[in-house]
């Protein structure tokens, strides 16, 4: 069996890696800026492949992660945020043929879930629901120890599940998301509206708060940063309540910055999943879990991507 190579194409940087059969460890890494707005994005693609690429040839598939949308099943990037140039590219398709190696292509936060199931908080279950809250709300979902694409590919875009169809704005445009009531910016910009509109705080109105800030405010005992978290996590609780009706995993793994704030986000969190799911069966032996791959999940879902593909 030969080795994998794992290709993580982040919003700043790419990440590389050459894999032998059952080992964690790459045998060879690199990693590059992506300069997501400057031409050459494949050129230096290409390039961070060779890098890694072992000296005997000796390659079995290559996986792409990316941010979405984009479909898997023909390896096209349909509309990469701040990259002109791969708007409906076939980067799979041309990575293919560059290489001669079968090469597949997945988004970033199914990767994850992915990497997760495979190798981290999720290893031995076989339904996992994975989401991370962060800057956006992204999901992974393995259904029966198989990774949810979807017909078109775009299965599993949890973040952007309505809530409440007249909730505030979206990062994507649309209205009332789960990512615009509990993702970090989502949390920041409620707490601004708040203190447009009088409310006391410790906090002070400025452009540059962040989610982390108002965590600081929050353990510090301020009201308003309280109710922000308390509203974020009220809000995933229905969110998640109706994921456990449509997939009913064994596994909830959280992953993403606004998660590791820990029990501000989570309390209430818990409190309202509770209360939301219609039959106590769905949270009996649900076991919730934190991210256990920080940093490397995407470059690990690149790998396991390709591993389960090509034995597919
Ligand atoms: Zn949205």
């Amino acid at each position: 069996m030969g080795r994998i190579i794992a290709v993580d194409i982040g919003g700043t940087h790419m990440r590389a890696a050459c894999f032998a059969p059952d080992e964690l460890k790459p045998i060879q890494q690199k990693r590059i800026a992506t300069l997501a707005s400057e031409p050459g994005g494949f050129d230096r693609l290409v390039q961070v492949i060779k890098d890694v690429w072992p000296k005997d040839g000796d390659v079995d598939a290559i996986g792409l992660g990316s941010p979405g949308p984009l479909d898997p099943h023909t390896g096209y990037l349909l509309a990469p945020p701040n990259n002109p140039e791969w708007h409906n590219f076939p980067i799979a398709p041309k990575i293919a043929e560059q290489f001669g190696v079968r090469t597949f292509l997945d988004n970033d936060a199914n990767l994850a879930g992915l990497a997760e199931y495979r190798f981290g908080a999720g290893k031995g279950h076989h339904d996992v629901l994975y989401l991370t809250v962060s800057t956006g709300i992204g999901a992974g979902v393995i259904i029966a120890d198989r990774l949810l694409q979807g017909y078109h590919g775009l299965a599993a875009e949890l973040g952007h599940c309505i809530i409440d169809p007249n909730g505030p704005l979206c990062s994507c445009g649309y209205q009332g998301h789960l990512e615009a009531f509990s993702s970090g910016p989502a949390i920041v910009k409620y707490v601004l509206g708040e203190l447009d509109s009088g409310a006391m705080s410790k906090l002070t109105r400025n452009e540059n708060m962040t989610a982390r800030d108002i965590a600081d405010a929050a353990n510090n005992g301020d009201s308003l940063a309280l109710a922000a978290y308390h509203r974020a996590g009220e809000y995933l609780g229905i969110a998640v309540a109706s994921f456990l009706h449509a997939f009913d995993p064994s596994i909830l793994i959280l992953g993403g910055g606004v998660s590791r704030v820990g029990s501000l986000l989570l309390d209430p969190f818990h409190a309202s999943l509770k209360k939301r799911v219609f039959h106590p069966r769905y949270l009996e032996n649900l076991s919730i879990s934190t991210a256990a791959l920080g940093d490397d999940a995407g470059l690990l879902g690149a790998r396991a991507l390709a591993e389960l593909k090509k034995a597919a």
